[in-house]
């Protein structure tokens, strides 16, 4: 049941993007869309979620309230959803009334590292070796036949590096296992270390008539399994830069994807590109495109789910994002030091109204373009320390 509903008293007479979701992600796109005139309906539990602070109405309720999610679909023309880990029930029902962009079949890949990596090897497509295990007996026999390193990681419901384990002791291998909660009915991935040179992602667009534009390919450095910093453009070959592209694009046409997809790549050290991870939905990697690009990945899906021409994706200039975490707050004692941040030039501050920080959540980020990569990382890195009081 819907808890409660507000509505605001925007009066505005075009489409209505419904966005399944509260957090940040709801949040940009639904000001990206207010910028076209467009309104927007969120629906989550929380009622002062980041979402709920910008888009014209806010369902409260459970992800798995069937009833909501029809309130949902009822009050939008189209419908998103702005992150995997979500009762596919939900979208499946809200998909049987308005269109849902990208469809519940893209949503249902993504949920499942079996099903996402058996399908990008069939497409011929390059993943870290894997096996899928369901008892610790299968494990071992994993863990022996691939080689330590490797991760362990859970098939579904895992972000952010959560639900995940490395093992670097083979006899380790059914402790992982079962700490990661793997049993015949909760799989677990085992997929070989990749020593990566590079961590690189690419967000696809693809409209409904299938014509897509890639963003530029971000080089993503991750900390502690959490995207820490992205540098735009990549510093990697040309070839590889293009390797990347291509396959986000075949993942996009192969997955039949209407909307946005992220793809999160590694590049080996002999410039092999190999997929890690699917978002059918904008990406953290791709927060650079609102000042980076001429068009941001969050204006490009209203565009897409309004039915309107994409925009151009061209980088503007070299640019770097830097998140923040509320381990800046933890530094700063509760209290960031924003005027240092904004005291520095070409630094773009975006907070996600987030009531409560704490360790390792993202509150926000910032944004740097500069007239070279370096110095967009030098002053986007000083700006963060900045903000700790560094
Ligand atoms: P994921 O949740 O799968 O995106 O993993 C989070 C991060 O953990 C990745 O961005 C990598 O930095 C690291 N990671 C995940 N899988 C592997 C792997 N097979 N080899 C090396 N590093 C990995």
């Amino acid at each position: 049941m819907t808890e409660c509903f507000y509505e605001r008293g925007l009066m505005m007479s075009s489409s209505t993007i419904g966005i399944f979701g509260g957090g940040q992600l709801g949040r940009m796109l639904a000001l990206a869309a207010r910028v076209m005139g467009y309104r927007s309906v969120s629906l989550d539990p929380g009622e002062d979620c980041p979402g709920s602070q910008v888009t014209d109405v806010h369902v409260v309720a459970a992800y798995d309230d069937l009833g909501a999610a029809e309130e949902l679909a009822e009050r939008s023309d189209f419908v998103t959803y702005e992150f995997e880990n979500v009762d596919a029930a939900a979208i499946e029902r809200i998909a049987e009334l308005k269109p849902v962009f990208p469809s519940p079949s893209v949503l249902r890949v993504c949920q499942d590292r079996e099903i996402e990596k058996t399908l990008m090897r069939e497409m011929g497509i390059g993943v870290p070796e894997f096996r899928v295990v369901r008892s610790v007996e299968e494990a071992k026999s994993a863990v022996e036949a691939i080689g330590v390193p490797v991760v362990m990681k859970t098939t579904r419901w895992g972000y952010d590096g959560k639900g995940q384990s490395v093992v670097r002791d083979a006899g380790d291998a059914g402790l992982a296992f079962e700490g990661l909660g793997g049993s015949d009915d909760a799989p677990v991935i085992v997929e070989g270390f990749v020593d990566f040179a590079m961590e690189v992602s690419v967000v696809c667009a693809r409209d409904m008539a299938g014509e897509m534009r890639t963003f530029p390919v971000s080089e993503n450095v991750h900390v502690g399994g959490i995207l820490d910093t992205s540098i735009v453009p990549a510093r990697c070959s040309d070839e590889v830069k293009a390797e990347a592209e291509r396959v986000a694009m075949r993942i996009a046409e192969g997955l039949d994807v209407r909307g946005l997809i992220a793809v999160e790549m590694f590049v080996t050290r002999e410039g092999e590109v190999l997929v890690n991870e699917l978002a059918p939905r904008p990406h953290n990697s791709g927060h650079y495109t609102i000042e980076g690009c001429v068009t941001s990945q969050f204006e490009q899906l209203a565009r897409i789910m309004v039915g309107m021409p994409m925009g151009d994706v061209s980088l503007r200039s070299p640019t770097v994002m830097v998140n923040l975490l509320g381990d800046v707050w933890e530094a700063a004692d509760g209290s960031p030091d924003w005027g240092a941040v904004l005291g520095m030039a070409g630094a773009h501050l975006h907070l996600y109204g987030k009531s409560g920080w704490r360790v390792g959540r993202k509150m926000g980020h910032i944004t740097v373009c500069g007239e070279t990569v370096e110095e967009a990382l030098r002053v986007a890195r000083a700006a963060r320390e900045a903000a700790m009081g560094r």
